[in-house]
């Protein structure tokens, strides 16, 4: 166990260096959000490789941005005009929010890779909507095929979804197992495998999670405060560490650098594109998309009860809108249903000061269990 997390370890730490062998052998597409369609840039010929920038020094983004986007932006376009995501050979941007339209126009206009954009729908509600993430899929796939000269074939996208599935369903028994036996693993360690499942090639992903969940000591359930995490993307192994060196343990989380990315299957039954707009349509929402006004205040409120959670630690990237607006219902709710909560933002993914750790300390000390 403590061989194979060595080696989760060091590709996380140096993800652009696992990727820029593997682009030795293959082309490699970038994209940072988790509605990217995994198994068409799969059977398009290109491994998917998701980008959370790495830079903890902003200047050149700076030209470009104003100080007040956010860190995931901001680091992903210095990473970008530094130099350090030249083994890419193309990125695919999705229509979240403004900065990443945004980030998206810069990218076209400064950066050399090839470009692919998806204007996702913002309501997933209606039938429309439904045919509208069809089209768009079935559009990039086009693109992708004329780009590559290729046809992808209906086998070639069903073996696609295969290995993304599985390579999901890893990630959900790995949580499964956290919650359950929270002390069988750490969140740290899980984040790390999350964030390497970004990174790697999926064969061998999976290969390396089988492993760690056929290895993994299944702890007894001793007591401690259960705690979700509810925001965007985090990777920070330090706040984690925090929170559950005070006798407390996450046992699930509402991410997108978590669930969000994992969350739901792809069914292999119909047509597979059809089935891969099936899945973002079901998948849990996150706050750039609508189905109904409750929606995600139902969907805390259920996995607070699912996983018998006694607090959620929002954790915010400093200035992201669409998941600051959500912030003052989903606080009612909690408050409503006696869940105590607490928002803590990060500025940026290195920075994590004691006064941040001082809140949470003190946020897990006045929990019950
Ligand atoms: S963190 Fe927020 S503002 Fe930044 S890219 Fe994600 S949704 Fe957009």
């Amino acid at each position: 166990m403590k061989k194979i997390m060595g080696k989760i370890d060091s590709i996380v730490q140096n993800p652009y260096e696992y990727l820029s062998n593997l682009s030795k052998s293959r082309k490699i597409m970038g994209y940072s959000c988790t509605y990217a369609p995994l198994e068409i840039i799969h059977a398009g010929g290109f491994h998917p490789a998701r980008i959370i920038g790495l830079s903890s020094n902003i200047s050149l983004s700076d030209i470009h941005l104003q100080s007040y986007a956010c860190a995931i932006v901001r680091t992903l376009l210095e990473d970008s005009l530094s130099k350090k995501l030249d083994f890419l050979n193309a990125f695919l941007f999705l229509h979240t929010c403004d900065s990443m339209q945004k980030l998206s126009d810069i990218f076209r206009m400064r950066l050399s890779f090839k470009h692919f954009d998806l204007i996702l729908p913002v309501k997933f509600n209606t039938q429309s909507s439904k045919e509208y993430f069809v089209d768009i899929l079935e559009d990039f796939k086009t693109k992708l095929e004329r780009e590559q000269n290729i046809k992808i074939s209906t086998g070639k996208l069903n073996e696609s979804i295969q290995i993304y599935n599985n390579l999901r369903k890893n990630l959900l028994d790995l949580y499964n197992i956290k919650s359950t036996c929270p002390f069988a693993i750490t969140y740290a360690d899980l984040s790390k495998i999350v964030k390497a499942s970004f990174i790697m090639d999926p064969l061998e992903f999976i290969d390396i999670s089988s492993s760690i969940i056929k290895n993994i000591t299944l702890a007894p359930a001793n007591k401690t405060k259960r705690i979700i995490l509810s925001g965007s993307i985090c990777v920070h192994p330090d706040i984690f560490g925090t929170i559950e060196n005070k006798n407390a343990s996450i046992v699930w989380d509402d991410l997108c650098s978590g669930t969000r990315f994992f969350e739901q299957l792809v069914e292999q039954t119909g047509k597979p594109i059809n089935a891969l707009a099936d899945r973002f349509i079901k998948r849990p929402i996150c706050p750039t998309k609508y189905v109904n006004p409750s929606y995600r205040l139902d969907y805390l409120k259920k996995i607070i009860e699912n996983h018998n959670a006694n607090g959620v630690i929002f954790l915010f990237i400093k200035f992201c809108e669409p998941h600051s607006f959500d912030y003052p219902d989903q606080k009612k709710t909690l408050e409503k249903v006696g869940i105590p909560s607490i928002l803590i933002e990060i500025e940026n993914q290195n920075v994590f000061d004691e006064q941040t750790k001082t809140r949470l300390e003190t946020f897990i000390e006045m929990l019950g269990d």
